[in-house]
């Protein structure tokens, strides 16, 4: 009954007895000196995986992205991306504080740009406009609700940018679990874009790190910008190789992810005053949106209380996450409690057959 479901989010995850072996066994060195061998095989990796012909291991996702902005722009420059997208949202307005960059916020109603939308953005060549610099995608998309973007719509969205003369990098903080979900190679995710960043420490497990991938000049650039912003690390080969675990070992069961996701949404629709589009549920993410008086805050009090943890998106709104800690036990666990919490009855789907 003690039972706790952490559905707060993928960054929970904990290393795998795996990764502690390689963390302890790693060989190591001055990574700025860029003599850590481990650091070196992961990159080498990482870049082969996504198809790009070299990568940056960095701490976090959010210093991947802005060394990504600082290495495709100039000051002044603007970048088009989506209104809810992390860049925009949720990494501290580096790209303006850091980068002296203009934002060009686009909204969508599922986190997935039209060529169009992004056309009609593009500055025109005027003393008076800042120029058009960066296009940034973001697959999976995270609070539209875990959405996918499929190869054909990466590459229509990088023609646009490649016919305004400006590059593309996508925050794939989550691309594998596009990758997994589409059925397709990741390369098909990334090959249309010039650089992609993505996260070891989510639904991967590893303890802390993203790639950022590009070609050779901008991973130079990127690793000057990563230095710059204190992110040049030493002996972080004991990191890598639990990223390079990660790779190896934790790509595919994201899969399972997704199922229970699915299971999770399918379990918990119709509770009183709260909506959930099954029609958004493409990984491992389950928005809900509660109806007045009840409110997103309300909906997780309660709910920590009978042990599912789970996070707050917008007042009225709250995210499930799916990952390597939540067995399909869990999900039923959490389904039963709160449909309990809320005199819900059991969920068709967990019924006993007969
Ligand atoms: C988590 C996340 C990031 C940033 O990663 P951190 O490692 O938390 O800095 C960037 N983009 C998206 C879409 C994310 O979900």
């Amino acid at each position: 009954m003690n039972r706790i479901v952490e559905l707060r989010s993928d960054t929970f995850t904990l290393p795998t007895a795996s990764m502690r072996a390689a963390m302890a066994a790693a060989e190591v060195g001055d990574d700025v000196w860029d003599e850590d061998p481990t650091i070196h095989r992961l990159q080498e990796r990482a870049a082969e995986m996504v198809g790009k012909a070299a990568s940056l291991f960095v701490p976090s996702g959010t210093m991947g992205n802005l060394c990504a902005l600082l290495s495709h722009t100039q000051p002044g420059q603007e970048v088009i991306l989506e209104v809810d997208s992390h860049i925009f949202q949720n990494e501290v307005a580096g790209a303006s504080v850091v980068g002296g960059l203009q934002l060009r916020p686009l909204d969508t109603p599922d986190g997935r740009l039209q060529p169009e939308q992004v056309r009609h953005a593009i500055r025109p060549s005027d003393i008076h406009e800042p120029a058009t610099g960066l296009l940034c995608l973001e697959n999976t998309h995270n609070r539209k609700g875990g959405t996918c973007l499929s190869p054909k719509q990466t590459a229509a969205l990088s023609d646009i940018a490649r016919a305004g003369g400006f590059p593309v990098h996508l925050d794939g903080a989550r691309v594998f679990n596009a990758a997994v979900a589409q059925g397709v190679d990741v390369k098909d995710l990334t090959g249309p874009v010039d650089s992609v960043m993505f996260c070891l420490s989510k639904g991967l497990s590893a303890p802390v790190g993203s790639m950022l991938a590009g070609s050779q000049d901008f991973i130079e650039r990127a690793r000057r910008m990563r230095k710059l912003l204190g992110g040049g690390m030493r002996q972080a080969g004991v990191l890598a190789a639990a990223g390079l675990c990660a790779l190896d070992e934790m790509v595919d069961r994201l899969a399972e992810d997704h199922a229970n996701a699915r299971r999770l949404a399918e379990g918990l629709q119709g509770l009183p005053g709260v909506d959930i589009d099954l029609s958004r549920v493409e990984t491992n993410m389950v928005f809900g949106d509660c109806r007045p008086p009840l409110t997103a805050a309300a909906f997780i009090d309660r709910c920590r209380a009978a042990g599912v943890l789970l996070d707050q998106a917008a007042p009225d709104r709250w995210r499930m996450v799916t990952h390597r800690g939540v067995s399909v036990e869990d999900v039923d666990h959490a389904v039963e409690a709160v449909r309990r919490l809320f005199g819900a009855p059991a969920a068709a789907s967990l019924r006993v057959a007969g």
